[in-house]
């Protein structure tokens, strides 16, 4: 186990599709230690998710962990989810503005456009399948963390420049009215 540096934007290597992980090698010792150097590094760096090319793994893997996080404290709880080659499918076209930040992207937030409904499948780090419906805020989280998998960033997906802001500005402008926005969600889907 250990913690890794998470690559920033502009690194060639976030720009690249991660490649699919052979679902008859999750077992092996290499991808449970690089699922435990996911894990870890997320939390060392206080994410709510991680994606193995962040910290310059090729493998088409994720984790999602939220539990009373310190950068995002309006963020409904989720246990730690560890999905191995994502597919999302959006089960509505409802959506929300979602104000993004990202470890890979220090100092900066923006608005995304994120689906609601999304279902989840893959397999779990037992090599088991797994399908999660994730819908409400949370849903977010996940569709940020499948873009990197794909060589994506959240600036990438915002379409209006004007909301680029800094943290320290995000807490003085924007805070509350987007909190607010996150309540409701959570109010509406219970999480
Ligand atoms: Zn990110």
């Amino acid at each position: 186990m250990a913690v890794r540096e998470v690559l920033e934007i502009g690194d060639p290597f976030l720009a690249q599709r991660a490649p699919e992980v052979d679902p008859d090698l999750i077992g092996t010792a290499e991808i449970q230690a690089a699922i435990d150097d996911i894990v870890d590094s997320m939390r060392a760096a206080n994410g709510s998710g991680l994606a193995a090319n962040q910290i310059g793994l090729p493998l088409r893997i994720f984790s999602v962990e939220v539990n009373k996080n310190p950068r995002y404290p309006y963020k409904p709880p989720v246990p730690l989810d560890i999905i191995v080659n994502p597919q999302l499918t959006f089960l509505s076209d409802r959506t929300f503005e979602n104000f993004e930040g990202c470890l890979s992207v220090p100092s900066m937030r923006g608005v995304v456009t994120r689906h609601l409904e999304v279902q989840v499948n893959g397999f779990d780090r037992h090599g088991e399948p797994l399908e999660h419906v994730v819908r409400g805020y949370s849903a977010g989280t996940y569709q940020h963390e499948y873009d990197h998998l794909d060589g994506l960033l959240f600036p990438h997906r915002v379409q209006d420049s004007s909301t680029f802001c800094s943290w320290n500005s995000f807490k003085r402008y924007k805070e509350v009215a987007f909190v607010a926005q996150v309540e409701a969600l959570v109010a509406e889907f219970g999480r």
